[in-house]
């Protein structure tokens, strides 16, 4: 454990405390990056685990008595619940403190939660590229965001101290820190996190809807590939719903020009264009190597 150095903000303020949520929670708390912690969930058992769990200082059953003096406020929820939050939230922000985010999408979370922050906070979305499957307070761990990547996308006028402040954080908790344009990242996710997602909840429902015979021998054999589909098409249903409905231009974008390739695959499969494929796959390979290569496999 780190000593009170390393205190960043002195009270930190987590709403939703679901996987990202408890997971920033044990690694503030083990890395003494706050010296207070107080969280607000909507669902009142999930506010008992962050309890049991000893997650936070206060665990508070409103939004006020969470964010009130906080120095920094984290909104962790699904991109679907933000807009019906945001003015809530807005009421009891400090002058002078820090209004965050994790979640996935990041144009939709400044059109929901922007126009109500009040002048004299600084709001600087962001988005840890770290995750798992699983949801809830019980799913999170300190190292969830130990070695991966966060993106932090405040608009132009943002204060550079506050977003500097905001990175040190980041960096306590073992991430890399990168700024980015709301736009941007949404198109880089897009093809990097959405379109992985939308593919895998594809194969995985497409196995589902074969016969009973069939289906039976997809589950024995899954070792062969189809296992690591099932990983990714077990993610929360209701944030990937959220994530889909608030990126809807770049996922479409992404999916016309996947659509195309692979019709191009599907072509060179019916005309026996092995060469095609081998060149395909050899320049694909060498993305996995890249990846390995960066430490983010
Ligand atoms: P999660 O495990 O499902 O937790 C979300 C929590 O927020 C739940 O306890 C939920 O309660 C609560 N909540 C919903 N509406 C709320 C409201 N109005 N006020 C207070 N609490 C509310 O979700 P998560 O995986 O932590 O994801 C949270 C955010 O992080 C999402 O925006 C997601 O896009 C982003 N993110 C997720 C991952 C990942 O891998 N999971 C990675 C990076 C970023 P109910 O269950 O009752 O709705």
């Amino acid at each position: 454990m780190s000593d009170a150095s390393t205190i960043i903000f002195d009270k930190v303020c987590l709403i939703g405390i679901g996987l990202i949520g408890s997971s920033l929670a044990h690694a503030m708390r083990d890395r003494r990056l706050a010296r207070r912690i107080s969280i607000y969930d909507i669902d009142p058992a999930a506010r008992d685990v962050a309890k049991e769990l000893k997650l936070g200082d206060e665990i508070c059953d409103t939004v006020e008595a969470a964010v009130t003096d906080a120095d920094l406020t984290v909104v962790c929820v699904p991109a679907g619940a933000v807009a019906d939050l945001a003015p809530e939230i807005a009421k009891y922000l400090k002058a002078g403190s820090i209004l965050s985010d994790v979640g996935s999408v990041k144009q939709a979370v400044v059109r929901d939660l922007g126009p109500h922050v009040p002048d004299m906070v600084h709001f600087i979305p962001g988005h840890p590229i770290a995750g798992t499957e699983y949801s809830g307070p019980r799913a999170g761990f300190a190292e969830l965001f130990q070695g991966r990547w966060c993106i932090l996308t405040p608009l132009p006028a943002t204060d550079t101290k506050a977003i500097e402040r905001l990175r040190h954080l980041w960096e306590g908790m073992g991430s890399q820190v990168e700024l980015m344009e709301p736009g941007h990242h949404d198109q880089v996710l897009a093809i990097t996190s959405h379109l992985p997602h939308l593919i895998a909840y594809t194969i995985v429902g497409t196995a589902t809807g074969l016969e009973e015979s069939t289906q039976s021998e997809v589950i024995k054999f899954s070792a062969s590939g189809f296992r690591d589909f099932t990983r990714i098409a077990a993610s929360d249903p209701i944030m990937w719903r959220d994530v889909f409905l608030n990126n809807r231009d770049a996922v479409l974008e992404m999916l016309g020009r996947f659509t195309e390739d692979l019709t191009a695959l599907q072509r060179a499969i019916r005309w026996g264009e092995g060469e095609k494929l081998q060149e395909w796959f050899t320049r694909t390979r060498a993305v996995r190597r890249s990846i390995i290569d960066a430490n983010q496999a």
